[in-house]
């Protein structure tokens, strides 16, 4: 940490040429001054900021009296994936911003004190003893190893059931391992936490497509008693405008998944390239905008350009990630909106042409809209272009589950506790929220598996 009380990074030249992690955390007397900041509050406000409900203030208290395996196991109660929270959670807006200290000495960055006791656990700790579920228990399969699935896995293990995990890819995480960047997220740190929960007993089978390798019915036949679909909401959306299939474009999961799911940034080690050419152009300012606009800087591009059609006010993404991407040097286009990609002779991309915006009244998001100014068209040189402007609903499994209710905007429809208009099917993450955060899918499946459990006891 700096005399200003900013967190250390990697030096500029260093980040923009390599998929290190850029924020270096805490050191152990950096976690100890900051704990030591906290005014132990009794209603303890950061707490209710927390979607999981994460006892803050106590697990600091641990970190004060150096209990540091104490206090991961306190985060553990609500939190199954500290070490990823701790890194990726937009704590600005939850617990942070809720902290007394916000508006006057500034918050507690109850983030990194989190980041520092998970990564503790990770250096120093050995798992627990494999605790194999007794013969006889009800199987229960989870469908997708993102923090939903997992985490959901993990809370049944321990409640004695036996799960397996069913995963498409040949990896757990789901968008921790292929949508998240190395540098914002060390794959290592989700490695460790897959491998808690194999030591608590969750069997994972992966390359396995619910819907397609087999189907749910396959597995009722297999005296699976309880499903969990937490399958996310990967399918990309496009922006509808002329050019979308020139050479050149990508959606951005497609690209993100190239680049880290393929070990794209490390070829030639590993031979799966990525084509990325000199000038690219991100669509869209959410996290997935900013992570594909900073992995193509890495990759070697000459100019990066995030073209948004709202203001800074309005980005979507973490405010951190929106200074990172700034330092490294990703230009920003605000109040702007594409209107047509356009190719060379060779059908490949040249260029995107675009109009300017003001904005308008606020929409059913509370955002001021944007309205195009008439004759404000101009045009932006690109090579490539990537379209991040949020995904929806997959609809592989969901169309194999006749009777399965979903709601109006096409998500899986469930009750309070999580359960489906299928009674032994539950469902939880971003298929029955939409896209959200890796928090919320952590704090609905933790719900969802209480619900399965008291289903399953009767
Ligand atoms: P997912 O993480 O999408 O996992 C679903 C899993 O199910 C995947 O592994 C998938 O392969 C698997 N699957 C799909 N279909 C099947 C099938 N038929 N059979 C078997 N398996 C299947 N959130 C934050 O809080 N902070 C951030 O900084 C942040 N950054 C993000 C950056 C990117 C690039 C993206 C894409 C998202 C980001 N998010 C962030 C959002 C967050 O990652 C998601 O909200 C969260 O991962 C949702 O978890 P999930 O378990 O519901 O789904
Ligand atoms: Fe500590 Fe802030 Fe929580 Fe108070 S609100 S207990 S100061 S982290």
């Amino acid at each position: 940490m700096n005399e200003k009380g900013e967190i250390s990074k990697i030096n500029l030249q260093e980040r923009i040429t390599t998929f290190k992690e850029v924020s270096r955390g805490f050191s152990e007397a950096e976690a100890l001054k900051e704990a030591a900041r906290c005014l132990q509050c009794k209603n303890a406000p950061c707490s209710k900021g927390c979607p999981a409900g994460i006892d803050v203030r106590e697990f600091i208290s641990l970190i004060r009296e150096k209990k540091y395996l104490e206090a991961v196991t306190k985060i553990r109660e609500a939190n199954s994936l500290p070490a990823v929270c701790g890194r990726i959670c937009p704590q600005e807006e939850q617990c942070q911003m809720a902290c007394v200290l916000n508006k006057k000495d500034g918050a507690i960055s109850i983030g990194y004190l989190e980041r520092f006791v998970a990564d503790w656990y990770i250096k120093n700790c050995l798992n627990p003893e494999k605790n194999h579920p007794q013969s006889g228990a009800k199987k229960i399969a989870v469908i997708g190893a993102g923090p939903a699935g997992l985490t959901c896995a993990g809370e049944l293990t321990k409640a004695g059931f036996d799960v397996s995990v069913f995963e498409a890819l040949h990896k757990p995480g789901g968008v921790l391992t292929y949508g998240i960047p190395e540098f914002r997220l060390p794959k290592h740190i989700v490695d460790r936490e897959v491998d808690y929960l194999q030591s608590l007993g969750v069997k994972f089978y992966y390359n396995y497509v619910i819907g397609r390798t087999c189907t749910i019915d396959e597995l009722r036949a297999q005296r699976f008693a309880a499903f969990y679909i937490a399958v996310g909401a990967g399918l990309p959306q496009f922006l509808n405008i002329p050019g979308e299939s020139l050479n050149g474009v990508y959606s951005a999961n497609d690209f993100l998944t190239r680049v880290n799911s393929m070990k794209g940034y490390r070829f030639p080690e590993y031979d799966t390239p990525v084509k990325v050419g000199k000038h690219v152009g991100v669509f869209g300012a959410g996290n997935v905008a900013f992570d594909c606009a900073r992995c193509a800087l890495r990759l070697g591009a000459k100019d990066v350009h995030i073209i948004y059609r709202r203001t800074l006010n309005e980005m979507p993404a973490r405010k951190e990630e929106i200074e990172n991407a700034r330092d490294e040097g990703i230009k920003f286009h605000l109040l702007t909106s594409p209107l047509e990609l356009f190719a060379d002779e060779s059908g490949n991309l040249k260029g995107v042409m675009c109009v300017r915006n003001e904005l308008g009244e606020p929409d059913s998001s509370g955002r001021r809209s944007p309205v195009a100014v008439c004759g404000s068209e101009f045009a932006i040189d690109m090579d490539t272009a990537i379209i991040a402007v949020g995904t929806t609903a997959n609809p592989l499994l969901i169309a194999t589950l006749q009777g399965l209710k979903l709601n109006k905007r096409g998500y899986i429809a469930v009750n309070d506790g999580f359960q489906t208009s299928i009674p032994d099917i539950f469902a939880g993450g971003d298929i029955v929220s939409g896209s959200a955060t890796v928090i919320s899918a952590i704090e609905s499946a933790r719900k969802a598996a209480g619900a399965i459990s008291a289903y399953l006891r009767g």
